[in-house]
């Protein structure tokens, strides 16, 4: 094997610093380098700025100890130093999200959940979910996912009507609002970073929406909503792999979220529940329901029987 020295990789403001291995914290952690080759050693080889909190240094000889068959000259396959640099220039910073976090008096979509459910209880969701809100523009609401370690990985911007809290057609996204260039979207379960330990049971649905009437109305659960039916869900669903699982598919996903289940290894244990798709009418069909409508409807009939002398 020819000999390799190897020194802890110099900062690139392009790349920043990477996520430890060891506190998890992002861009604190530099990476050691092949001199001759310029490639990145594994990934828990590096050391953590966080001296004191965390303190992770794992030199490259200590690793080659613990694993001998790194010891043989391989090539390092520089794909994955490039994906990480992606994804590590993909998060919105925190002062961005902290300036929407505010102004819910003219958020169509707060007050809309206000009306229904009061001001409390939807205040309460507003800031477990991190809701924001775009100024002068009073119809869109800011969908932030942070995942589990609270990185921001972009906000969802959609539209609704106050009164039936209804959406709108379009989607945007605050990365492209904000401009950002090159901004490599990787997006993760809205509601992620309210999951912290193994035993909370989740209920996982499709819309943003869902989840927070869902948290309202039903607190025992976390909730998070994969943001859409098809695209990357059993990706996104595998931060919640040992979890006890429960899936509420909107009434048209009911059997292609089943078969995801049962194809994926990583989902093993998730139930999929059927409860909508069993007792929708025709016209719910039609009007394509989802939990939200059935929580909403159940609020709007429990206040109309109260309001009745
Ligand atoms: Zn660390």
């Amino acid at each position: 094997m020819k000999d390799y020295t190897y020194s802890l990789e110099n900062y690139n403001p392009k790349v920043g610093k990477h996520i430890c291995p060891s506190c998890n914290h992002r861009n604190v952690f530099v990476r050691y380098i092949n001199n001759d080759t310029k490639e990145y050693l594994d990934g828990t080889i590096g050391r953590c700025d966080r001296e004191d909190k965390c303190g992770y240094h794992k030199k490259p000889k200590e690793f080659f100890q613990e694993h001998p068959s790194y010891q043989v000259e391989q090539p390092y396959v520089y794909q994955n130093v490039k994906s990480e640099m992606v994804q590590i220039s993909a998060y919105i910073d925190d002062e961005t999200v902290a300036s929407t976090l505010g102004q819910y008096g003219s958020n169509f979509f707060v007050q809309g959940l206000i009306d229904v459910f009061g001001q409390d209880e939807v205040m309460k969701a507003v800031s477990r979910y991190k809701i924001g809100t775009r100024v002068d523009r009073d119809d869109e609401v800011i969908f932030w996912q942070f995942d589990q370690y609270m990185n921001c990985r972009s906000g969802k911007v959609i539209s609704y009507d106050r009164a039936t809290i209804k959406r709108g057609k379009t989607i945007s996204w605050m990365h492209t609002i904000l401009g950002l260039n090159d901004f490599n979207l990787s997006q993760c379960l809205f509601g992620e970073h309210l999951i912290t330990s193994k035993h909370d049971p989740v209920i996982v649905v499709e819309s943003e929406k869902s989840a927070i009437i869902g948290s309202i109305v039903i607190p025992e659960f976390i909730w998070v909503a994969t943001g859409g039916k098809s695209s990357g869900v059993a990706d996104k669903l595998k931060v919640l792999k040992g979890h006890k699982v429960t899936l509420v598919p909107d009434i048209d996903a009911t059997e292609s979220w089943k078969k995801l289940v049962e194809e994926n290894t990583d989902l093993q244990g998730m139930v999929v529940n059927k409860y909508l798709f069993c007792v929708a009418t025709e016209e719910q069909r039609k009007n394509q329901y989802d939990i939200a409508d059935f929580l909403l409807d159940e609020r709007r009939s429990d206040c109309a029987k109260a309001k009745l002398p």
